[in-house]
């Protein structure tokens, strides 16, 4: 493989292209918003400055990994040498619906066309294209320069081929890969989410404040942040809809959204990216604001 098409330039589409673009792949960035690609170019230069100055790649990598970006808002162009298409559009399902007919209309006929959601069923996206053999899940953590973690996704018709060369692919991109099946939520967050739900469920309740919750967790169980922390992170719009997938597709009880969660969602507290959530937060710093919103 050596041309790789990736869709969606924000905060995971960036980082997809930095990883590939560094290990000398030709990466063509896709997104509908001439913003979002020159935030994307700024943050792949930042984050590359950052390990300049960490003494972990020279000016000339640094330079050699931007040389190998280009970024494009017309997807047809992009993809029309792709060996391998990642898509990191926003989390909608008609969206990525659309996206896979178009990708699988302008794509070469050798193309894998893989997703990063973080929930929607692999199963359901292939079944837009004439090539669900070729179709696969391809699940990068945040920040996907540091995170080794690849949940690598079967669908219903992912063939071994496919499935075997995504995962050589993930190990050359010096990730860890791990093979799951398509069920909702994959595994990272059939059992994360939950997790975040609870721990919403426990404030709701007022069985602790926020601080004490995730104080709990992060010295109890050697987490590294608490789990209402880490939701303002992922953004809690996200974690909603993550919710969402695991209720209706498992259609178990025990998978419901928290109201509260869904109360702030429709306030419009979506956590670090709308500077409010279970903390308040100063708009787009990665650093905890020690300000819980809410107290016992
Ligand atoms: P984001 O909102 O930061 O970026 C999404 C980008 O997609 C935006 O720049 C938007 O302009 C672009 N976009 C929307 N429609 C498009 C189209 N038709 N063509 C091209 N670009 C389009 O979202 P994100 O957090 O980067 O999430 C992207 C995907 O990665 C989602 O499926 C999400 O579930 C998954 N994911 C996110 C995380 C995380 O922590 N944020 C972790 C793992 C997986």
């Amino acid at each position: 493989m050596k041309n790789i098409t990736v869709i969606g330039a924000g905060t995971m589409g960036n980082g997809i292209a930095h990883v590939f673009a560094q290990k000398g792949f030709k990466v063509s960035l896709v997104d509908i918003s001439q913003d979002s690609l020159d935030r994307a170019l700024a943050t792949i230069g930042k984050n590359l400055d950052r390990m300049v100055a960490k003494e972990r790649i020279s000016e000339a990598d640094k330079a050699a990994t931007l040389g190998n970006i280009e970024t494009q808002t017309e997807l047809s162009k992009a993809i029309a040498d792709a060996d391998l298409c990642v898509e990191a559009a926003t989390e909608n399902v008609d969206l990525k619906l659309r996206i896979f007919k178009d990708m699988d209309a302008h794509a070469p006929e050798k193309c894998i066309l893989a997703s990063n959601t973080s929930s929607i069923s692999i199963t359901k996206i292939a079944a837009q294209t004439s090539r669900p053999e070729k179709v696969i899940g391809m699940h990068f953590m945040n920040p996907v320069p540091i995170m080794k973690l690849v949940e690598v996704i079967r669908g219903y018709a992912t063939s071994d081929e496919v499935c075997s060369q995504i995962m050589q692919l993930s190990k050359q991109l010096g990730k860890s890969p791990v093979e799951v099946n398509d069920f909702p939520g994959f595994v990272a967050n059939r059992i994360l989410m939950p997790m975040i739900n609870e721990a919403i469920i426990t404030l709701h309740e007022g069985v602790a404040g926020v601080e004490e919750i995730d104080t709990v967790m992060k010295l109890g169980m050697a987490h590294p942040m608490g789990p209402l922390h880490l939701a303002d992170f992922i953004g809690l719009d996200v974690c909603l809809s993550i919710m969402n997938v695991l209720y209706e597709g498992f259609g178990n009880p025990k998978y419901a959204p928290c109201p509260l969660l869904v109360n702030m969602v429709t306030a419009g507290k979506l956590g670090a990216k709308s500077g409010e959530g279970f903390y308040t937060h100063v708009r787009g710093s990665k650093e905890l604001n020690v300000a819980p919103t809410f107290r016992k």
